[in-house]
C-alpha cells in the first residue's frame, strides 16, 4: 500500500485505487491511496507552516537537497524506468530517457539554487538607493498529467523548492507509481518536514481543495484545455499566480526541398512514438503538393513497419495506450476523421497481442481538410492528419491556423524558407529538421494562445513564475 506523504509522515486513506499495466491489464502495478480533502487541507497546512523556515534556508541547503534527488533519479534510473513504462505504456527506452531527464532537470535547479540574484540601481531622487530581489512566492499546488508521469512533475517540483517555495503535488490518478517513488525519494533527501507533500487522489477533491485554499499562493498546472480552464478561473476568483501547459496541435511542415529521410524520421517520431501521447507531438502534418503522394507512399510504408507491442518488450517502438477512454478517443477520432471525408491510408484499429493491453496501430490520414475536427482538436493518440499547401506560404498560413499554438516543425533545405518559419510560427517552440517532440532540460518550454497561460517552464525562465519579485527603497 501507498500512503501520501504529509507535513513529513507516511498518511493512509480508506480509498485505494489499483494502478493497472495498459500493456497487460491483469498485471496490477500496485494500490496506491486517494486522499480525501481533509488530507490536503492537513498538507497545505504543512507547507504553509514549513514556509518560513525554507524561503529562508540557505542556498546551499536547498543546492545539496535537489542534486541528492537528481543523483538518485539518475543512478536508479532502470528500475525507475521500468515502473514507469509498465503503468504508463511508454517503451522502456522512452521511459528510462524520461528518468534521466528528471534527474538531470534537479541537478539543473540545484544549480540554480546558488545563482538566484537580482538588481542594484539608483534612483531618480537624491540620495535614495533601490534594490530589486526575487521572493519565493508561497506554497505552490502542482497538478500534473499523466503522459509525462516523472518529468512533468520534476520540472515544477524542482524550481519551487531552489526558489524556497513549498509543495503541495498532486500527480495524475492514473499513474500515481512514478510520482510516488520521486516523493519517497525526496522523502529521504533532507528535507525539512511539511516543505514538500505528495497527495495522491481524483481531481476533483485534490484538485478542488488545493484551488479553493487561500493558503495556496501559485498552481501550476499542465493537463487538458478543459480542465485547465476550469484551473485558470478558480485559480484568478483568489487572484492566485497560475501556470498551465495545455495541448497541442502542432503542425510538420515538409517543402518539396526538404531530404526525403529527415523528413519522414521527423514524422515518425514525432507523430507516433510515446503512442502520440505527448502534448508536442505532429498531430498536422502539411505537405507540399509538389511531393504529397510520394511523401504519403513512404510514410505509411514506414508506419505499417512500426512494432506496436508490451512496453518492456525490447522490440516494441510503440507501446500501447494509456487507458480504455484514450483508446476510444482515439478509436472515436478514426471514425470522425471518415465521415468528414479524409482518407485512412492505414492504422486506426485496437490490435491484439500476447498480453491483453490497449494496443492501437499508427493510423494517417490523407485528403484532410485544415478545417475539418481531426486537424483542429487534439486527440492525444498516434494519429497523423496529412494537410496537403500549394507553397511554403499556404503552408505557414495552415501551420498558424489554429487554435494551439505550442511547438511547429519545417523540413526544408531552404535557409530563407527556415528563417522565415522560424520568426512567424506563432508558437512558443519551433524545430528546423528536427522533430516536434522532444526537447532541451535548460531552456524554456511553453506556448502561445490555447495551448499556454502564465510564464514559460524550465530552464532559467521558470525563475519568472516561481518567484515574486520585491522593489526596496532605502534613504542613506
Ligand atoms: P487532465 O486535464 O485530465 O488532468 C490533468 C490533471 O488535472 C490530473 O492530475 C487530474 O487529476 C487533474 N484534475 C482533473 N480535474 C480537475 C479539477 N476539476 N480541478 C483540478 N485538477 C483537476 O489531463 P490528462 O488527461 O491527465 O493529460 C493529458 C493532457 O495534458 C493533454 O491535453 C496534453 O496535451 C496535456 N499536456 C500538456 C503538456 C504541455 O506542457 N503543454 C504536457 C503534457 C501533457
Amino acid at each position: 500500500m501507498h500512503k501520501n506523504w504529509i507535513g513529513g509522515e507516511w498518511i493512509g486513506a480508506a480509498d485505494i485505487q489499483q494502478n493497472i499495466n495498459p500493456s497487460d491489464i491483469t498485471d496490477v502495478v500496485g494500490e496506491y491511496v486517494r486522499a480525501t480533502r481533509t488530507d490536503v487541507e492537513m498538507a497545505i497546512g504543512a507547507a504553509h507552516h514549513a514556509l518560513h523556515g525554507w524561503a529562508h534556508s540557505t542556498p546551499q541547503q536547498r543546492a545539496d537537497v535537489l542534486d541528492r534527488i537528481g543523483h538518485e533519479l539518475l543512478t536508479r534510473k532502470d528500475d525507475l524506468g521500468a515502473l514507469l513504462a509498465r503503468e504508463e505504456g511508454k517503451t522502456l527506452a522512452e521511459a528510462v530517457g524520461e528518468v534521466t531527464r528528471a534527474g538531470q532537470i534537479f541537478k539543473f535547479f540545484a544549480g540554480e539554487a546558488l545563482r538566484i540574484s537580482g538588481d542594484v540601481l539608483a534612483s531618480v531622487r537624491p540620495g535614495i538607493g533601490i534594490e530589486i530581489t526575487r521572493e519565493p512566492v508561497g506554497v505552490i499546488g502542482i497538478i500534473t498529467p499523466w503522459n509525462f508521469p516523472i518529468a512533468i512533475p520534476a520540472w515544477k517540483i524542482a524550481p519551487a523548492l531552489a526558489y524556497g517555495n513549498t509543495v503541495v503535488f498532486k500527480p495524475a490518478d492514473l499513474v500515481p507509481g512514478s510520482a510516488w517513488a520521486l516523493a519517497e525519494i525526496i522523502s529521504r533527501s533532507g528535507l525539512p518536514a511539511g516543505v514538500f507533500n505528495l497527495v495522491m487522489g481524483r481531481g476533483t477533491v485534490v484538485g478542488a481543495a488545493l484551488l479553493g485554499d487561500p493558503r495556496v499562493q501559485a498552481i501550476t498546472f499542465t493537463g487538458s484545455v478543459g480542465t485547465g480552464q476550469q484551473v485558470l478561473q478558480q485559480a484568478a476568483a483568489q487572484h492566485k499566480k497560475v501556470q498551465l501547459e495545455l495541448g497541442g496541435k502542432n503542425p510538420l511542415v515538409v517543402l518539396k526541398d526538404a531530404d526525403l529521410e529527415t523528413a519522414l524520421n521527423c514524422a515518425i517520431q514525432g507523430t507516433f512514438y510515446s503512442t502520440g501521447q505527448r502534448c508536442t507531438a505532429s498531430s498536422r502534418i502539411i505537405v507540399e503538393r509538389a511531393i504529397y503522394d510520394a511523401f504519403n507512399h513512404a510514410l505509411v510504408e514506414r508506419t505499417r513497419a512500426l512494432r506496436v507491442g508490451h512496453a518492456l518488450l525490447p522490440e516494441t517502438q510503440i507501446g500501447p495506450v494509456a487507458d480504455p477512454s484514450q483508446l476510444q478517443q482515439n478509436l472515436d477520432y478514426i471514425d470522425i476523421g471518415r465521415q468528414e471525408g479524409a482518407r485512412l491510408l492505414c492504422g486506426g484499429e485496437r490490435l491484439q497481442a500476447d498480453t491483453n493491453g490497449y494496443f492501437f496501430s499508427p493510423a494517417i490520414f490523407s485528403e484532410v481538410d485544415n478545417g475539418m475536427r481531426i486537424a483542429r482538436e487534439e486527440i492525444f493518440g498516434p494519429v497523423a492528419s496529412v494537410i496537403a499547401a500549394d507553397d511554403y506560404e499556404h503552408a505557414l498560413a495552415l501551420a498558424n491556423d489554429t487554435a494551439f499554438g505550442l511547438c511547429a516543425g519545417i523540413c526544408t533545405q531552404s535557409l530563407k524558407h527556415a528563417t522565415h518559419f522560424k520568426r512567424e510560427a506563432q508558437v512558443g517552440m519551433v524545430m528546423v529538421n528536427v522533430p516536434t517532440a522532444g526537447v532541451d532540460y535548460h531552456v524554456p518550454f511553453g506556448g502561445r494562445k490555447g495551448s499556454s497561460y502564465g510564464a514559460r517552464e524550465q530552464g532559467r525562465y521558470a525563475v519568472e513564475f516561481f518567484t515574486t519579485v520585491k522593489t526596496a527603497y532605502t534613504s542613506t
